[in-house]
């Protein structure tokens, strides 16, 4: 400011003297010419600048270029561009301060909906266009009311900012149960926050169902043992071929319940493992020599065992005793589920580095729609036959659980009347062969 009052004063001394020195040594007038001529001069190199200013200011100057102006102009044209790229720069700050805020609402699992007063659509994220079936770029500005019909969260919509929150099932027919949270957000706008809980649903009805179902397993030998207990007190001269009958059956349905708690408690022992098993090595050979003992002692030689070990070279890394229960539990059921005659392969090979146990029998099979429910708990396709061989509806699940600790998957493959292929597929990391190949 004061450099330019400083240039514009001294242009006009400079036009001063210069008439004065002309009026003076040729004639007045030409004097005055002479100053007004240098005025208007300096006047139009001026007006040129501010027109060059307003150029490229109308050019959005921040981002281009200031033009080379010369003396004050210069000082004027400077300062001018840093405050564009000053304000340029907060612009930026702020629009990327949004994508990024934008980018998190649209990365949360809850789903997140601004409404106005009027519960119109201001903005929601993707989570909430799955939960209410909606669609921002259409139902923009559209009442929630309008597009959702169900009648209780209408009625629980109404309340303006409900403190307590809403569990709905199917709330566009869909099978989703969503909990619903509305928060005031600012004077005239709330926000709509759900959660899915549908698995938390489904993972309480598995517990309810679980905690029935280990009732029920153990009610039925526990009414069978009180029964008898009951006849010997009634009785006390009953005959003593029925005694011992009734002993024998009492001592079966004890044994009965502590193979169901056994397992349980090797289940819940299984299920409370955060980490996976430790990386022992465990020989193949060893573990397959287990398994045919096992197998020939509960077959009785009612059928056929062939065990084939293609790489007997090899270790499982894993923990030996679940590595056990897990291959004997398969091939138990391959023995119990088999008719007598029927043929039985094991077999153990490594295919592309990964390690296969295989059990293959030609028992009863399992029909389609029963092979994905069978790892569930208490599980059966037939109780009856499950019982009646000892089977207590937990052995896959327990092998599920034994494979998920060694990163090992559980493949079933069966046709009814025909039989069954359990497979166990260890991956290359749990596998080591004794050249050290890998
Ligand atoms: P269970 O103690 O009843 O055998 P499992 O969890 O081991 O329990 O198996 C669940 C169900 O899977 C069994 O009840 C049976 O119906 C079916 N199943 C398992 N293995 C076989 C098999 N090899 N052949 C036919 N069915 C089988």
């Amino acid at each position: 400011m004061v450099r330019f009052f400083i240039i514009t004063l001294s242009a006009v001394l400079l036009a001063a003297i210069l008439g004065i020195t002309i009026g003076y040594s040729l004639e007045a007038t030409w004097g005055w010419l002479a100053f007004s001529s240098l005025l208007l001069l300096f006047i139009f190199y001026n007006t040129k600048k501010l027109y060059q200013l307003s150029c490229w200011l109308s050019k959005h100057g921040g981002n281009t270029h200031f033009p080379n102006a010369g003396n004050a102009w210069d000082q004027a044209f400077s300062q001018l561009s840093a405050l564009e790229k000053n304000t340029v720069s907060i612009q930026n700050k702020l629009k990327e301060a949004l994508i990024r805020f934008q980018k998190a609402g649209e990365a949360l699992p809850n789903g997140i909906i601004v409404l106005d007063k009027d519960d119109r659509i201001q903005w929601c994220n993707p989570s909430a266009e799955k939960h209410f079936e909606i669609n921002l770029e259409r139902d923009r500005l559209q009442a929630l009311s309008y597009l959702i019909r169900h009648s209780a969260f209408l009625a629980w919509l109404k309340l303006g900012t409900p403190k307590e929150s809403i569990l709905i099932k199917g709330i566009r027919g869909s099978e989703i149960t969503l909990s619903i949270i509305m928060v005031p957000y600012s004077s005239d706008e709330r926000l709509l926050v759900s959660h899915d809980v549908s698995q938390v649903e489904i993972d309480e009805k598995v517990r309810r169902d679980f905690v029935a179902n280990v009732s029920h397993e153990l009610r039925t030998p526990l009414t069978v043992v009180g029964g008898f207990i009951e006849t010997l007190i009634d009785n006390p001269n009953i005959e003593k071929s029925t005694v011992d009958h009734i002993y024998q059956t009492i001592h079966q349905q004890t044994n009965r319940m502590f193979h169901i708690v056994e397992e349980l408690l090797s289940l819940s022992s299984l299920e409370s493992q955060q980490f996976p098993a430790p990386k022992t090595p465990v020989s193949v050979e060893f573990l397959l020599e287990q398994i045919k003992q096992m197998a020939a002692h509960i077959s009785g030689q009612r059928h056929h065992i062939e065990v084939q070990c293609q790489d007997p070279e090899s270790y499982i890394l894993g923990s030996s005793n679940a590595l056990i229960s897990a291959f004997s539990n398969l091939v138990s059921n391959a023995v119990r589920y088999t008719p007598d005659q029927g043929q039985i392969n094991i077999v153990w090979r490594i295919v592309n580095n990964e390690g296969l146990f295989s059990v293959q029998d030609t028992g009863i099979g399992i029909a389609r729609e029963h092979i994905t429910r069978l790892t569930e708990r208490f599980y059966r396709v037939d109780k009856e036959r499950s019982r009646s061989t000892g089977g207590t509806g937990l052995g896959l699940a327990i092998v599920k659980q034994i494979a998920s600790h060694h990163d090992a998957s559980l493949d079933i493959q069966s046709t009814l009347g025909e039989g069954s292929t359990f497979t166990l597929t260890f991956p290359a990391d749990r596998i080591q062969l004794a050249n050290n190949s890998h």
